[in-house]
């Protein structure tokens, strides 16, 4: 990743679920142009792995455990960083789940838990964090939705809620925001080539790749590009945009 030509020196960027997966790609992305990292995850045998794999890369990573759905724990952890590294500049709202089934064979706890991660979780972190961004007059908040929040997905009725959610959201607050130095946007990767990709059947996977006009899978990296571009000062005119990354698929 050349990533050269966006500076993020100085910002301190938190990235939820960015143990691994693309909110790792996201993180080594960043810090490749000088932020500070700081990510969560949701248990302490994620931390462990989490940091293990920053060390590795090279980075001088700090991991906090916080349930992004668990609001006081998400408070909880935002001052820690305060206090810990600084004010968060760049907050990345990556981490998320899913719980596929057709929605006359979804329960009502698999169609919460969902939201409750995917886009409670978003709302926790910004309502955290985004104080201290009005209070500095700057900052750059990034929300991961998914195609499936674009177009739908057969099978996803939670997770593509809960992505059109986070769409509308990002719109919202980039209004609300707006007058403040604050840019909110979204990325909404396509397929992508991660664990939670890794669990689709053959089947599924050869239907997916059908699908995608370049006809193939991203990889973590064509994310991490995207984010690194739209939190830095050469995007700082772009807000309430919804960015695919997706070999087409929603265009
Ligand atoms: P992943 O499962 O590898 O990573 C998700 C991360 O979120 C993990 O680190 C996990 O520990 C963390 N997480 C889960 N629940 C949490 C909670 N309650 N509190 C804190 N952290 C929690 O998945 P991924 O493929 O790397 O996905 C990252 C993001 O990209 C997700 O928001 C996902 O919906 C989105 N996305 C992925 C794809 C894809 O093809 N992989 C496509 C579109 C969108």
């Amino acid at each position: 990743m050349d990533l050269s030509a966006f500076d993020l020196k100085g910002r301190v960027a938190l990235i939820t679920g960015g143990a691994h997966g693309i909110g790792f790609s996201i993180a080594e992305g960043m810090a490749k142009c000088g932020a500070a990292i700081c990510f969560n995850c949701s248990s302490e045998a994620s931390l462990e792995k989490g940091l293990a794999a920053y060390k590795a890369a090279g980075i001088d990573a700090h991991g906090y455990v916080a349930d992004v759905s668990d609001e006081d724990a998400v408070n909880a952890m935002v001052a820690k960083i305060k206090a810990e590294v600084g004010p968060v500049d760049i907050l990345v709202n990556n981490a998320g789940i899913t719980k596929d089934n057709l929605i006359m064979r979804m329960s009502e706890a698999d169609f919460d838990r969902v939201i409750e991660v995917n886009l409670k979780g978003a709302f926790n972190t910004i309502h955290a964090a985004a104080r201290q961004m009005i209070r500095q007059k700057s900052g750059k908040i990034v929300n991961i939705a998914s195609v499936s929040g674009v177009l739908g997905n057969a099978g996803q009725a939670n997770y593509a809620a809960a992505k059109a959610g986070i769409i509308g959201l990002t719109k919202t607050i980039a209004r609300e925001f707006a007058g403040r130095n604050i840019q909110v946007n979204a990325v909404a990767p396509g397929f992508i080539e991660t664990d939670m990709t890794e669990k689709l059947s053959d089947t599924i996977r050869e239907q997916a790749t059908q699908q995608i006009p370049m006809k193939k899978f991203g990889h973590p990296e064509d994310v991490a590009e995207a984010v690194a571009f739209l939190t830095s000062d050469a995007a700082s005119y772009i807000t309430g945009q919804v960015l695919c990354v997706d070999g087409g698929m929603a265009m």
